[in-house]
């Protein structure tokens, strides 16, 4: 869809917004493609409060795209603690070890390039297009297929293919010429301050008077509710298995689900199973040795994905068996204190932080 007169007065007024109540952000102080890639992947599902500390950490760390490839794997991931999907961090570390070798260490300016690299979608590459290369290449978010699902009053929430499709296209006809990046923010910025999901700000909205939905008086009709995926709750039991003042932690096999952090071991409680004998059994199955639990530690909840986990803790000892661990990709016996060395998922991590201020051994 080409822009038309219309769309170019809703461009202008956008961008005019922006430039007035723009928030500042560590990653809009700079066009260095790579520093723009890094904060968009922290940036999906994640609120920019929450990046802020992570994107800073991150550059501090690894200033350049060459840093990050020749950084380990554990110390890119212990970076990434506590964002979840540890799937981006992985693929943000292959993509930048891609760069340095098939690109000789620039971020692709085409399309093309960019899309080829481990982790980068249509989004992300339309991002790091527009606003570091100054490309006109449309971006579509949460939030911009909001606000263009109600500025056009299109009933559509990109669940299909096709719906996605038609998102894209009003996407592209309103971005400008000049400034696309500041533009695609612009967009990207309206929808996370102003056109909100509930109660959107439509008094203040810098398009209200281009806005379909606004006219039509109802803008939260737009777009219609996706259907949500079921939520399925699960229960864990692991174990704190300790010796001589170490305790056991093992690396989950790599290419599986939070694939190369590091965990205490045990598993999903079965039906009619209490947690206790859960564990007894996870850790029979997992290490080949019989355990004989001391106390519970803690039961703690945490969400992810579509998962509602209650997990519960125990101390325990090894009774019998001798140790052979083959759920794992290594093992280690490793110090309270040092456990911080090692990059866990966040329920684990509340473990670590307990383990250490009590100083249970
Ligand atoms: S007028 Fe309201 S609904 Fe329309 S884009 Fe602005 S904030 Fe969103």
């Amino acid at each position: 869809m080409k822009p038309t007169p219309k769309s170019k007065t809703i461009a202008r007024a956008l961008l005019a917004w922006f430039d007035a109540e723009r928030r500042p952000m560590p990653w809009r102080e700079t066009r260095d493609p790579y520093r723009i890639w890094v904060s968009e992947i922290m940036l999906q599902q994640t609120q920019v409060k929450t990046v802020i500390p992570y994107y800073q950490r991150w550059i501090a760390s690894f200033p350049t795209v060459e840093k990050l490839a020749r950084a380990r794997e554990n110390t890119v991931l212990k970076h990434w603690e506590g964002l979840g999907y540890y799937s981006r961090a992985r693929n943000l570390h292959r993509a930048a070890k891609e760069v340095v070798r098939e690109h000789d260490g620039r971020v692709p300016d085409t399309l093309d390039g960019i899309l080829s690299l481990p982790g980068i979608g249509r989004y992300t590459a339309g991002a790091v297009l527009s606003i570091a290369y100054n490309q006109p290449v449309p971006v579509l978010d949460g939030n911009v297929k909001r606000v263009v699902s109600r500025l056009f009053g299109l009933m559509e929430n990109g669940a299909t293919r096709k719906s996605e499709t038609r998102l894209w296209e009003h996407a592209g006809s309103l971005l400008p010429a000049t400034r696309p990046g500041d533009f695609n923010q612009s967009l990207m910025e309206l929808g996370a301050t102003v056109c909100l999901p509930q109660n959107p700000m439509c008094l203040l909205c810098p398009i209200a008077k281009h806005c379909e939905a606004f006219k039509q008086g109802e803008p939260e009709r737009y777009p219609p509710p996706k259907q949500q995926p079921e939520t399925k709750k699960i229960e864990v039991s692991a174990a704190i298995i300790q010796k001589e003042g170490k305790v056991f932690i093992q690396q989950r096999p790599r290419d599986g689900l939070m694939g190369g952090l590091w965990e205490f071991p045990g598993g999903k409680r079965e039906k009619k199973e209490n947690p206790e004998d859960c564990l007894i059994r996870e850790i029979q199955e997992e290490l080949g040795v019989t355990v004989a639990i001391r106390e519970k530690l803690m039961t703690l909840k945490h969400a992810y994905t579509r998962f509602r986990v209650t997990l519960h803790a125990f101390t325990c000892d090894i009774e019998s068996g001798r140790l052979r661990p083959t759920h794992c990709e290594r093992w280690r016996w490793v110090r309270h204190r040092d456990l911080d060395k090692y990059t866990f998922p966040a329920a684990n991590v509340k473990i670590v932080k307990h383990l250490k201020e009590n100083g249970s051994s």
